[in-house]
């Protein structure tokens, strides 16, 4: 089996298990098919990518050589872009609970965009600004009482979401009022995200519509228009994810549709994908361990689990994988893929048919490229894995192993 034309057990040699794999020509392929068809003639485009998904410092710089703005949710975020040399105007400060000091670092970083939340941050901003020159394009979030997870959306008219200004809430006109006034401000748009793996296209098309009929409510003109992520992948074989050039098109349509039935013009479109960028270009190999049959299940014990996967742990996520170089041998056994930490739930596939494997077999799993790094931890002190990034051949250590030391760094008796 092969990776970006690099042979999996030369990895496995190189860099041991469990090992973070990245094939970097998919992302760039995914990140052109956005590019190439997410635009129009009527205003400009731009692709944040939602680094949360793969907050790393390789990631950071790979995005700005793509020309993806970057959207980041805490300092730590924005002092990794700053590290990696991205291009801080094109960075994109979201998140519910902003601090003065983060925003005070945003300042000092150049970050060039706010993502307001709520209208304790306007009056925030105003206080924490108001002797500094620093400037920031703000838009605000809003919860347009759309919420869309995979396969279904729905219309929650949810006033009490954690995220953005409630479509129906006065604050949206006191904020926008405080916001225009600002010198340390400008005012550029709104933005809504309506959440995660979305494989439905009408939620989108909700959106946009309700977005357009908040934007008539004010008799000035509009910047901006960010549509958010959220857009699906192909975990396992049941997941049928609309293809990135068709999504990117119906959005630039419909906003089409709308700016000419509204007669309301904006001049930029963003949309900020993470999962889909980095999601199927991930891949985690692990080696196998022990087996062991119980009376019910046969289990493959692996050398990683929920440390380094938390997602079926956490919300239920399905995977696929294969064992190395056996891919094509009859798959006659239904597995229980486990991992080595002290907690019952620390499954990584709950139930696979898989062929006869034996200790120091390689399992590769599939499409972990999004929130599995990520949202890593170093529960049970497992190390967090090694990940390498690989294109045409070559390889690149993007982030070592910990060692035992890296873990206890911090730590005094
Ligand atoms: C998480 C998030 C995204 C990215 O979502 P994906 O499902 O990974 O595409 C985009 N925008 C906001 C505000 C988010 O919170």
């Amino acid at each position: 089996m092969r990776i970006g034309n690099v042979d999996v057990k030369e990895l496995v040699r190189d860099y041991q298990t469990p090992l973070y794999v990245y094939d970097e020509g998919k992302i760039k392929s995914v990140v052109k098919e956005f590019k190439d068809n997410f635009k129009s003639d009527n205003f400009s485009t731009d692709v944040l990518f939602a680094c949360k998904a793969l907050d790393c410092l390789y990631m950071y710089n790979l995005a700005n050589k793509l020309g993806l703005c970057l959207d980041c949710v805490t300092g730590g975020e924005i002092y990794g872009a700053y590290k990696a040399g991205f291009n801080m105007k094109n960075v994109f400060f979201h998140g519910n609970n902003k601090s003065e000091d983060e925003i005070l670092m945003a300042g000092k970083y150049g970050v060039g965009n706010i993502i307001i939340d709520n209208l304790d941050e306007v009056k925030m901003l105003e206080e924490v600004l108001k002797d500094t020159d620093y400037h920031f394009n703000v838009m605000m979030r809003i919860n347009i009482g759309v919420s869309a997870h995979t396969h279904q959306y729905i219309i929650t008219a949810h006033p009490d979401s954690k995220f953005g200004f409630f479509i129906e809430s006065e604050d949206i006109f006191t904020a926008v009022e405080m916001i225009k006034k600002n010198k340390n401000l400008s005012f550029k748009g709104f933005h809504s995200h309506i959440g995660s793996q979305i494989f439905d296209k009408e939620g989108f098309l909700i959106a946009v519509s309700k977005l357009f009929g908040l934007m008539a409510k004010f008799d000035f003109e509009f910047e901006w228009l960010n549509l958010g992520g959220g857009f699906g992948i192909k975990y396992t074989d049941e997941d049928k994810p609309i293809p990135y050039d068709e999504v990117s098109k119906m959005l630039i349509d419909k906003v089409n549709e709308e700016m000419k039935s509204t007669g309301i013009k904006i001049s930029r479109l963003l949309i900020e994908p993470g999962r889909s960028i980095v999601g199927e270009a991930g891949y985690t190999l692990y080696t196998i361990g022990q087996l062991k049959k119980t009376k019910n299940k046969m289990y493959y014990f692996i050398d990683g689990g929920m440390s380094d996967n938390i997602r079926p742990a956490l919300y239920q996520a399905k995977y696929a994988c294969d064992v190395v170089d056996k891919e094509s041998s009859e798959k006659k056994n239904l597995v229980c893929i486990a991992g080595k930490c002290c907690e019952s739930g620390d499954v990584i596939i709950e139930d696979i048919l898989l062929p006869e494997a034996k200790k120091n077999d390689i399992l590769v799993v599939y499409s972990t490229g999004a929130y599995g790094y990520s949202m890593s931890s170093n529960y049970n002190k497992m190390l967090k894995p090694a990940m390498v990034f690989v294109d045409n051949g070559n390889v690149k250590l993007a982030c070592k192993r910990q060692s035992y030391d890296d873990l206890y760094a911090n730590e005094e008796i």
